[in-house]
């Protein structure tokens, strides 16, 4: 079933208008598009638990910090509406611009304290742009729930803590972070990832487990984190911006896994970053 493609409020309300009248309970799925695996994972998960499902996809120039990734951002609408098709999601909601950012648009909405540290700490105004964003898209969409992705494991919370902050219905459900056969995490932005560049990436992950696998043999975060720095950067990295042990409930930060802790990581390899995080399991 090719689902309609919403590109106006007025459209996509009159939709919702009819689900919300007939008691449907409404599941949205924001994206930047490029869709992949991990998306459609979580178009899954949504369709399993929702009556109507709605797919967004808007590459937000607000929570950009770096123009040039902006620009480059893959944009392959008609591909993702292919992708889309088996699922038998109810709507493709790609809002222009100004449908989310009228004229004269002034408001930013800011989490603070989570994002004080690792992506709010490297991309300066990146979750005021997520969270400017997905509290407009939650109350566009007027869903029920919505699911985020693992593999953002930081934007996750930020964006929990956004919607319970300003008292907006929707209930925030993390997935699972889909990854390719090698470990990498699955992400839009390996597209532009030449294939040497795919196998320097793939060490990301390898390099994650064993750290976590040492953590749980009881040694001390410092110690592994710089060796696998260092091994990282002799692979074909450029540069290690982050690798955290951090509490998975708080995330601050953690010298041993003695409580539920998460490692997290980003690193560059051909100029493009790349995130992935891990559950630690506690030692
Ligand atoms: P993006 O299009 O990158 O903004 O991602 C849209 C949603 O898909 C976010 O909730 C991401 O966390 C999620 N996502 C991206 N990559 C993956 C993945 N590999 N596995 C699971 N979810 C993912």
């Amino acid at each position: 079933m090719t689902a309609p493609i919403l590109r106006q409020l007025a459209y996509l309300h009159a939709k919702t208008d009819a689900w919300t009248r007939a008691g449907a309970v409404i599941g949205v799925v924001p994206t930047m598009g490029a869709l992949h695996q991990g998306h459609l994972s979580l178009v899954e998960a949504a369709k399993a638990d929702c009556d109507r499902v709605i797919v967004t996809i808007f590459v937000n120039p607000k929570q950009f910090n770096n123009p040039e990734d902006l620009a480059k951002y893959p944009r392959t609408e008609a591909d993702d509406a292919v992708k889309l098709e088996p699922y038998g999601v109810d709507a493709i909601y790609v809002p222009e611009p100004d449908q989310i950012y009228p004229a004269g648009f002034a408001t930013n909405v800011s989490v603070a304290g989570l994002t004080d540290v690792m992506e709010g700490e490297f991309r300066p105004g990146h979750f005021d742009g997520v969270a400017t964003v997905v509290a407009k898209l939650f109350l566009q969409t007027r869903a029920n729930r919505a699911y985020f992705g693992e593999k953002d494991y930081q934007q996750l919370m930020v964006v929990r803590r956004m919607a319970r902050d300003l008292d907006i219905p929707t209930e925030v459900i993390g997935c699972p972070t889909v990854r390719e056969a090698s470990g990498l995490a699955m992400s839009s932005r390996n597209l532009r990832l030449s294939p040497e560049g795919l196998e320097v990436a793939a060490h990301l992950n390898a390099a994650m487990r064993s750290v976590a696998e040492a953590l749980g043999r009881g040694e001390a975060f410092d110690d592994v984190a710089k060796h696998a720095c260092a091994e990282l950067l002799e692979t074909g990295f450029s540069e290690i911006e982050y690798l955290d042990l951090r509490s998975a409930a708080s995330l601050k930060p953690l010298g041993r896994a003695s409580e539920p802790a998460r490692l997290f990581a980003a690193a560059l390899v051909e100029g493009i970053r790349l995130i992935d995080n891990i559950e630690v399991p506690a030692a």
